[in-house]
């Protein structure tokens, strides 16, 4: 089989099994989804949802994110770990997206990666669920079960994405890596694959080499 049938395949079997995979952190305006993705970085999605539903209450405009007062924007992100970091990025971020960019997330990779804290997993996040423009979002999840899967054999984030993308349709991309999350915590967990329950075991390398 190529390696762009077994993706057609695992695509199609993961969009059955999570047929409503959406991206896990609760947002409703551009930068709220940028924000929060910065928090997320080692911390869960879940306590990240905690903790902007009492941020966004707080800071509810872009303005009020770019002249926060630091020490106290740092005390409400605390929770998410990091958060002099994380505080310190959100602030900048905010400052840049007002003065350079209109008050909106841009939508283009080049733009995107300019702003403080945003790798190419963030950006590809936001060119996908904010824009519709698709973007392998490698996270801990894709990266693993890719490599089990045998559609990469990369450790290297930009190696997995630039290996997937030309496999996944753009318009499928964001889904795609969406539900390989949600695969990844309720099925391929890192520690011990649940491949006996597994969707994706027809195709997947690791489940035939008998692992
Ligand atoms: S068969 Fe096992 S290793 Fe392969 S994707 Fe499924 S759970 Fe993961």
């Amino acid at each position: 089989m190529t390696l762009s049938a077994k993706a057609g395949h695992v695509a199609r079997a993961l969009e059955a099994r999570y047929p409503d995979a959406l991206c896990a952190l609760a947002y409703e305006k551009d930068y709220e989804l940028l924000f929060s993705v910065r928090l997320a970085a080692q911390c869960t999605d879940a306590r990240v949802n905690i903790v902007t539903q009492t941020l966004f209450r707080d800071y509810p405009t872009l303005r009020s994110f770019a002249e926060a007062d630091l020490p106290a924007l740092e005390e409400a992100v605390r929770p998410c770990g990091f958060f002099r970091l994380k505080a310190r990025d959100i602030r900048a971020a905010a400052r840049m997206l007002l003065s350079e960019f209109g008050g909106r997330v841009p939508d283009t990779m080049n733009d995107l990666l300019r702003l403080p804290g945003v790798g190419r997993k963030t950006a590809n996040l936001i060119l996908g669920d904010v824009y519709g423009k698709g973007g392998i979002v490698v996270d801990t999840h894709c990266l693993r079960i890719a490599n089990l899967l045998g559609l990469c054999r990369e450790k290297e984030p930009h190696k997995v994405e630039r290996a997937l993308d030309p496999l996944i349709p753009k318009e499928s991309q964001s889904a795609f890596c969406h539900r390989l999350v949600w695969h990844g915590r309720d099925t391929c967990v890192a520690r011990r694959p649940r491949c006996g329950d597994c969707v994706l075991r027809a195709y997947c390398d690791f489940f035939h080499r008998g692992a």
